[in-house]
């Protein structure tokens, strides 16, 4: 049984998101290898700790954890899982940064590491369209790259192994501690011949389109991970990702609600009246509909599998077309008489049934 994430990080289900990364900086601390080298037990709290704040620091996660505990991330979306050092400290190693060093391994002391270039962030707009139908969109990211001509060989100070050995004396006896190279904060690399432009590391800023495949079915706020598609890292250290921030255009008929849309559709009175087929756009194509004479303002219909489609594969949203009557603002003279004439009749006179719900009915069924 997997322990749950809130008594992982010892808080509550209505930890605020500063709170939550309170809590997991402190367990981070707590549990960070360099304060408990060699410990196993330590490192697999640490370990779940990172797992529990991916999830709970992320809205859309957490709303999914939320709902379905640990079966959210069993079915293979890439959520959550298990987390290797690197990507603990890569994601999350701003927050505790300031108290452990790495900035250019991006690493942790007692260990040797490949050097990792950082992430890089993006967004990027899309319309319902391109989200229906799944898009390939080449961005323009002014990458960290290795500057032409760059040189690395052995960092002198630690001899290529990332580490230095100290000895202190202390009341105990002597102590031997490793720690990371500062010169080479722990790749064991150093740089040898840099380029004229590059900075310190040997690093230049370069625009690179980068491909990015958007499966179909994306959402406002959802984060897709283009790997090794970041910053590139000094030697032979390895690239960070591109996560790619998703973001919607509003379109300008449709509003979606999950993998719903809704639609507004106006109709006149005679239409209403008298009954009508009519066609409606859809985000691909046209389909034709067939309103039954006598149709009600507020009636929606609702045309299933005609929304978008869900992102993990299964099913697909409806379209809600809400049916609108518009009353028409100005009448001539013969049209005037016209209604004049059947202001008192029968067939004019409002008679909901039961089946003609009241906006205020249908509101009532949606909390029940
Ligand atoms: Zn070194």
């Amino acid at each position: 049984m997997k322990k749950d994430y809130y008594e992982v990080l010892g808080i509550s289900k209505n930890a605020s998101s500063s709170e939550i990364k309170k809590a997991y900086r402190k367990k981070a601390i707590q549990y960070h290898p360099d304060k408990n080298p060699g410990d196993k037990e330590a490192e697999a709290q640490f370990k779940l700790a990172a797992e529990a704040y991916e999830v709970l620091s992320d809205p859309q996660k957490k709303s999914q954890y939320d709902q379905f505990g640990h079966a959210a991330f069993e079915g293979g979306q890439g959520f959550g899982g298990s987390m290797n050092m690197e990507d603990i400290f890569s994601q999350f190693g701003d927050i505790f940064g300031s108290a452990f060093g790495g900035s250019f391994s991006g690493g942790f002391g007692g260990r040797t590491s490949r050097s990792r270039g950082s992430d890089m962030r993006i967004r990027v707009k899309l319309s319902l369209e391109e989200i229906s139908n799944g898009v390939e969109k080449k961005i323009k990211v002014p990458r960290k790259v290795q500057a032409p001509g760059v040189n690395y060989g052995t960092c002198s100070a630690c001899n290529g192994s990332g580490q230095v050995m100290k000895i202190t004396n202390t009341i105990l006896g002597r102590m031997q501690t490793s720690s990371t190279c500062d010169v080479c904060s722990g790749s064991g690399k150093s740089i040898i011949n840099k380029p004229l432009g590059s900075d310190q590391h040997g690093m230049i800023k370069k625009e690179e389109t980068v491909s990015i495949k958007i499966p179909s079915g994306v959402e406002e706020g959802m984060q897709l991970k283009v790997e090794g598609k970041g910053n590139e890292a000094p030697a032979d250290g390895i690239s960070g990702d591109l996560l790619v921030l998703i973001e919607e255009i509003d379109h300008p008929i449709f509003v979606r609600e999950n993998n719903h849309l809704h639609f507004d559709l106006y109709i006149s009175f005679s239409e209403a009246a008298l009954g009508i087929s009519k066609e409606v756009n859809l985000l691909n194509g046209k389909v034709r509909i067939k309103l039954e004479s006598g149709i009600q303002s507020g009636k929606t219909l609702r045309l299933r599998g005609k929304g978008l489609p869900s992102l993990n594969g299964y099913g697909t949203g409806d379209l809600l077309v809400h049916v609108n009557v518009w009353t028409p603002k100005t009448l001539n003279k013969e049209q005037k008489v016209f209604f004049e004439n059947m202001i008192d009749d029968d067939n004019f006179r409002p008679d909901p049934q039961s089946s003609d719900k009241s906006f205020f009915q249908k509101v009532k069924d949606m909390f029940n």
